[in-house]
């Protein structure tokens, strides 16, 4: 257990922290204000601590306030929307002259999760987990543990700050005065078990990370009173996934949301707009004050809505580019992106092992009834409720179903391409859905804009970075529902001079390399169960093997010209990988994205 970064109040972050009027903290527990805590120790010594305290400041902390609370010896160790903050000092200090609002420690019954304490545990053992303050550490953590009455358990995926225990509620009674517990919360099966998890330390804030004992955050302006737009861009994909694959799992993602709240995710033009989503894949330092720190379990973190946290990095998502990212098995990008998209909406963690938005979950884990009653208490339900499958009856004539999403790239008239240009002008059609459309494109080597037109569109010039840009174009409509297609191309430098002696000797045969001709696209929509897989593949290659993310996997007929006729899909997304080994062993790979309907 290593000792978390503290994190330093720099100068460029200080322009950049967000003032709001200050009403309670919301905690887990209940909503806490000057007036419902008990009056002897709020604030009525000249100094506090030492300790961990809360700290609520009247329309949030100020640059200075941090950089005076630095100065005076505190360390900002979390944070909670509405001006709470939690530093901890190993003396006591002095809050005068600061905007504080009120402060004292954590209460000790504000550190039990109501589903403990409400749970019927009638006193018996209940597995929880127990967070300590992330300045705490873990030896000195053991040691408390140790002088109460509780079973340590071990999981492997446990974060930094986190114990699993086995304890009865008189011990967690016990284990909650101690000043650097946290919060205590139940364990989910899969940590009892050992089953693999993936973990999330919070949402983060300028000052500090999100504790669990904070209840939820605020959703973005706007939020409840009619449907909120955000805006999502991608400014950096990873290199570890196919880019059209990824950025097609994150929609999903947000597109899960948008389903069951009264909110739109679309397409945006730049990662500085407000209410944008950036979504980044980075490593170590990345221009907030939580770096990717070499060898850090984090997978990802979000910034709450703003005004909670500032713009432009409000909402804005940051994937540790150091994991092992896969579609469709661990680390999944979809289960990742739904759970920091939670954040992004201005949802906390949850104590319920049953949401997507507890701290731990695992692969395939959707929205549960918590997670969907969390973000409509913020945005309410979705305006456009899809009618509930009845009896059928003849409908009416004048009202026809909307015609389904239809995109199709006309020009380039290849997926593939290759050039030495500099940009290159792409056009197209689009058809059907509810209201007006929307056509944007994006370049995974950076860039995005608007396309002129919608049914006829077209984009004049998408600038071209040297190397392979993937570019997406994507359709949406007025009821938030959206349709894709991406082409890659490859910008080479200019040809050279044609050399005057070619070899007269056949060349080694090269690296194995393939195409997949059939289907045409990186991704596909389709309701069939199966799909068919043809293509080429280079003359050094002797076997082709094809497998599905969603679990089957098997041979191609042929080599130079292969095919698979039937591979199974499940609903979803399948994303089917094609290989070709060579005599040697050296092999190459192709992926295409199948969503089955
Ligand atoms: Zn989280
Ligand atoms: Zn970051």
């Amino acid at each position: 257990m290593q000792h978390r970064a503290i994190h330093l109040i720099t100068a460029a972050w200080m322009a950049a922290l967000a003032s709001f009027a200050s009403g309670p903290i919301h905690l887990k527990t209940r909503d806490l204000t000057a007036a419902s805590y008990p009056a002897a120790e709020a604030l009525q010594a000249p100094s506090q601590g030492p300790g961990h305290l809360l700290v609520q400041f009247a329309g949030g902390p100020s640059a200075n306030d941090l950089r005076e609370l630095q100065r005076r010896g505190a360390l900002v160790v979390g944070s909670a929307p509405d001006g709470g903050i939690t530093i901890s000092a190993d003396r006591p200090i002095s809050l005068a002259g600061l905007a504080v609002e009120w402060s004292g420690p954590l209460l000790a019954e504000d550190k039990i999760s109501p589903l403990l304490s409400q749970g019927g545990a009638n006193g018996g053992p209940a597995a929880v987990v127990i967070e300590f303050h992330p300045d705490v550490h873990m030896r000195r953590a053991l040691q408390l543990l140790r002088s109460a009455n509780v079973q340590i358990l071990r999981h492997p995926d446990l974060l930094p700050n986190h114990v699993l225990a086995n304890a009865t509620l008189p011990a967690l009674t016990q284990i909650a005065a101690f000043d650097e517990v946290a919060y205590i919360f139940p364990a989910s099966n899969d940590l009892i078990q050992g089953n693999h998890v993936m973990a999330c330390s919070g949402a983060e804030m300028t000052a500090g990370t999100v504790g669990q004992y904070v209840l939820v955050g605020n959703g973005w302006s706007g939020a409840g009173a009619g449907v909120v737009q955000l805006e999502y861009v991608f400014a950096q994909m990873s290199a570890k996934l196919p880019v059209a694959g990824a950025q097609s799992e994150i929609v999903r993602a947000f597109q899960e949301w948008a389903k069951n709240a009264n909110v739109q995710f679309v397409l945006g033009a730049g990662a500085t707009g407000n209410q944008t989503v950036s979504v980044m894949f980075a490593e170590g330092l990345h221009g907030d004050n939580y770096p990717f720190e070499p060898g850090s379990p984090v997978l990802a973190h979000t910034f709450f809505p703003s005004p909670t946290d500032p713009e432009p990095l409000a909402g804005d998502m940051h994937l540790n580019e150091d994991q092992d990212w896969h579609i469709g098995t661990d680390i999944d990008l979809y289960t990742v992106a739904l759970h920091e998209a939670g954040h992004a909406l201005g949802l906390g963690h949850t104590d319920d092992p049953n949401t997507i938005m507890y701290p731990y979950y695992r692969l395939g884990a959707g929205l549960s009834s918590g997670d969907i009653a969390g973000v409509q208490a913020l945005y309410g339900s979705p305006d456009t409720v899809t009618p509930p499958v009845t009896t059928p009856v003849t409908p009416p004539p004048s009202l026809p179903a909307p015609a389904a999403l239809s995109l199709a790239i006309a020009n380039p008239i290849s997926t593939s391409v290759t050039t030495t240009a500099a940009s290159i002008s792409i056009s197209g059609t689009a058809s059907g859905g509810t209201g007006n459309l929307q056509v944007v494109w994006s370049n995974s080597q950076g860039g995005s804009g608007p396309a002129a037109g919608s049914a006829n569109w077209s984009v004049a010039s998408v600038p071209l970075a040297m190397g392979v840009n993937t570019i997406l174009v994507v359709l949406s409509d007025a009821a938030g529902d959206s349709a894709s297609q991406s082409i890659a191309v490859t910008r080479q430098a200019a040809a050279t001079p044609p050399v005057t002696t070619p070899p007269v000797t056949t060349p080694p045969a090269g690296p194995p390399s393939l195409t997949i001709a059939s289907p045409a696209m990186t991704i596909v929509s389709t309701s069939a169960s199966t799909i068919a897989f043809s293509g080429t593949a280079t003359a050094g290659v002797t076997s082709l093997t094809w497998s599905n993310s969603t679990g089957a996997s098997g041979n191609a007929t042929g080599t130079a010209q292969w095919n698979v006729p039937a591979i199974p899909l499940l609903v979803g997304t399948n994303t089917i990988t094609v290989k070709a080994y060579n005599a040697s062993g050296a092999s190459a790979w192709r992926a295409v994205t199948v969503v089955r309907q």
